[in-house]
């Protein structure tokens, strides 16, 4: 049990953090502080957080645990922020979707005390952002990945495991740099590919009218392409070089089906669509259909 959790960045993530471990009974009080002070005066409206913070400094302030909900280029100018406060028992985490960009940050910015630091990313999420969204049942059944570091200290990384596993989640460790490349591939891939898909169709003369046509296949392809700009914004030029490596694989796959297309190759285009089919029905067994 956490005396006093201190959210910096009182968002989707955040505000859903604050919920669960105030449902799970993990926390006593929550003191909240984002940018705009109208967002943290809903999230005290909302009984997302107890008061409100003038600064993230502050929320920090009598604080056992923190947890930076920003985007993830905000990450460094946080941490400065913050820096002063921060004592050898304190449990800092943070949400990002990227990770050797935020544990650089860190490792900058707290050096000595880098190891109160455990870097985090839920697997778990939605397209609408802000602390309306919020839902105390995000994370529950989600896969938690922790990317501590050498120096990541034992005690704060065991904490950490512990209260995401009581928030139901499946906790995985692993490198930031492992991490980084798994989620070029199977996250900021799909997301980039989605918003120039539909950049792609809403620029052509016809664009609007094809749109009005779509079926429910376009809409579970698309999904994700309406999440938000600023963060995505963000994670996609953190993760820069993984995902260009990535878009590259894809476009040579692309250039492939492509080629056999125009060819009239049936039998190979069929062998590509069905070991794609296949990938996706072992993908859904082996346990991807509960994300
Ligand atoms: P969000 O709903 O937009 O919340 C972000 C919050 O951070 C907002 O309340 C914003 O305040 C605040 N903020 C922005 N810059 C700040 C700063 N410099 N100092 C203090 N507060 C600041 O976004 P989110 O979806 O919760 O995303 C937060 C983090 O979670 C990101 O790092 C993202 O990569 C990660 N993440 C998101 C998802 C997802 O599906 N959304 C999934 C996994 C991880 P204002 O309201 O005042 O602007």
């Amino acid at each position: 049990m956490f005396e006093q959790l201190g959210l910096i960045g009182c968002g989707l993530m955040g505000g859903s953090f604050a919920l669960a471990m105030k449902k799970a009974g993990l926390v006593k009080r929550v003191v909240g502080y984002s940018k705009s002070p109208s967002t943290t005066e809903r999230a005290r409206s909302m009984g997302v957080i107890d008061s409100e913070a003038p600064s993230a400094l502050q929320a920090v302030s009598g604080s056992d645990i923190v947890l930076l909900a920003v985007p993830v280029a905000a990450t460094e100018a946080t941490l400065k922020a913050i820096r002063h406060l921060i004592t050898p028992n304190m449990l800092i985490m943070d949400v990002g979707s990227t990770k050797r960009n935020v544990v650089d940050a860190a490792r900058r910015v707290l050096r000595d005390q880098v190891g109160v630091f455990v870097p985090a990313h839920p697997i778990a999420g939605k397209e609408q952002s802000g602390v309306e969204h919020a839902d105390a049942d995000l994370y529950a059944g989600k896969q938690l990945i922790l990317t501590p570091i050498e120096r990541t200290l034992t005690v704060q990384l065991q904490k950490a495991q512990e209260l995401w596993t009581a928030l139901g989640c499946h906790v995985l460790k692993m490198s930031p740099e492992s991490h980084d490349a798994a989620y070029a591939a199977v996250s900021h891939l799909p997301h980039l590919i989605a918003f120039a898909l539909m950049n792609a169709i809403s620029s052509q003369e016809h664009g609007r009218d094809y749109l009005s046509l779509a079926g429910p296949g376009f809409r579970d392809f698309t999904r994700i392409a309406a999440s938000d700009p600023t963060m995505w914004r963000d994670v996609l030029i953190a993760n820069r070089e993984e995902l260009l490596a990535q878009s590259k694989i894809f476009q040579r796959n692309l250039q492939k089906f492509e080629q056999l297309i125009a060819s009239d190759n049936y039998e190979l285009l069929e062998g590509m669509i069905e070991q794609a089919s296949q990938t996706r029905a072992h993908w859904r067994m082996s346990g991807g259909k509960k994300n």
